[in-house]
């Protein structure tokens, strides 16, 4: 199916007129017949992959293969992070004029970094519906240890070729299925932080990325099974999310607690670097945080909950473990002035009831747990290989974001 982007457009009821820059997404099989037209009119075109999305392509791509010339990024665990720019850049003749990404969102990232730097275009090509960042404007990256997102450019065209994502190993699109589900507690994020500080929201953007984690919340189990009209169901969610970001200018309606506990966890401040998946790590991301909110849910119906005044950084805590990482100076420039300051102490407690109706409509930890477990998914730390580190990632991680979160307003909180 081609996606109707134009339904997206226009002035808005929330009062902003919403932007998209990619100009056509298909999602069916054969979706990169599309190319051969696409490319007329460039000549330099690149092709950018890793030595796994190139094996899942080859089939399906091979005649481009010959055709143009491929960049493939060898060896394990590919990061976007700075070490694979450079390795990406130096793989780059100055003439290229487009960038074809044939990945998942490690390979997406690195494209859209490199060409928002050359500026030049990129088609995008899926090759596993494991993350919602495809059509982001951001790149999500780890540079010189620190969890960063950098301006970059959207693909102007995704081609989401069936034949292709949909034989990915089932790991990945179960990551994908994670990161999706993760939209629960970032919205409920965004919401909240609209009740309590009036920060821009968006009622339509809301409402279309929750309708579409629910629809793909109830066809799991054909996902599971590789039925292919459910498969490009979850990665029109997963793309839905993505052009939910473009609307926004930023990862607003994307990315909360569940995002920020996986960032920790990547800037390995209070663990050993861990090997896993993106989706994975949000996965055991948004079971924390569900947890979390459904224990202050909880005080706030029992009345066992009082406001305090805590909104000043925690320094001390921050120095002794972001700074044993040399990551000090730089959280402290990612928060610049507490983010708490901006809550009313009086307000906050008067919007107890606002508070609870939104996280009223978040799944039960425990539900959420049996769900993702039954679509294999990771849904423990003891699956990452991390130690008990819990409570202090419930307190650390909203530190690695300025953005407010009901994680951050719950250091207010006292149950
Ligand atoms: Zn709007
Ligand atoms: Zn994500």
């Amino acid at each position: 199916m081609k996606v109707d982007l134009g339904r997206f457009l226009g002035t808005c009821s929330c009062g902003r007129p919403h932007n998209i820059s990619v100009k056509e997404i298909y999602i069916e099989a054969k979706a990169t017949r599309y190319l051969k037209e696409l490319l007329q009119g460039y000549e330099n075109p690149v092709f950018v992959c890793d030595t796994n999305t190139k094996r899942a392509s080859e089939e399906v791509l091979s005649e481009y293969f010959r055709q143009y010339k491929v960049v493939e990024l060898t060896g394990e665990n590919i990061h976007a992070d700075n070490v694979n720019v450079e390795k990406l850049s130096n793989k780059l003749e100055a003439k290229v004029d487009i960038f074809i990404a044939v990945g998942s969102g490690t390979i997406h990232d690195l494209t859209r970094y490199v060409a928002f730097e050359r500026n030049i275009p990129f088609i995008s090509v899926p090759t596993a519906a494991s993350v919602d960042g495809f059509v982001s404007t951001v790149a999500a990256m780890t540079w010189k240890g620190m969890k960063k997102t950098f301006p970059s450019k959207a693909p102007i065209y995704v081609l989401a070729d069936t034949d292709i994502f949909g034989k990915a190993p089932y790991r990945l699109t179960a990551s994908g299925i994670s990161d999706l589900m993760g939209k629960y507690t970032a919205l409920a994020d965004w919401k909240i932080s609209n009740i309590l500080t009036d920060e821009y929201f968006c009622e339509n953007i809301y409402d279309l990325e929750m309708e579409a984690v629910k629809e793909v919340e109830s066809i799991l189990d054909k996902i599971k099974l590789g039925d292919t009209d459910s498969m490009e169901k979850l990665m029109y969610a997963l793309i839905l999310s993505g052009l939910a970001m473009q609307m926004i200018g930023n990862s607003r309606p994307a990315s909360g607690a569940e995002h920020h506990i996986s960032h920790l966890w990547e800037m390995a401040v209070i663990n050993e670097p861990i090997d896993a998946l993106h989706g994975e790590k949000v996965s055991v991301g948004l079971i924390l945080s569900l947890q979390k909110y459904g224990e202050v849910l909880e005080a706030i119906e029992s009345g066992n909950i009082e406001v305090i005044d805590n909104s000043d950084l925690e320094i001390e805590l921050l120095k002794d473990t972001f700074g044993k990482k040399g990551l000090y100076e730089e959280v402290l420039e990612e928060n610049g002035e507490s983010l708490l300051k901006a809550v009313d102490l009086v307000k906050l407690k008067d919007h107890f009831k606002a508070i609870a109706l939104e996280l009223h409509k978040l799944p039960k930890a425990c539900d959420m747990k049996m769900l993702l477990k039954k679509a294999g998914c990771i849904v423990s730390m003891d699956q990452l290989n991390l130690p008990n580190i819990k409570e202090l990632t419930l307190v650390l991680s909203p530190y690695v974001r300025r953005r407010l979160t009901f994680m951050r307003v719950t250091k207010l909180l006292r149950l």
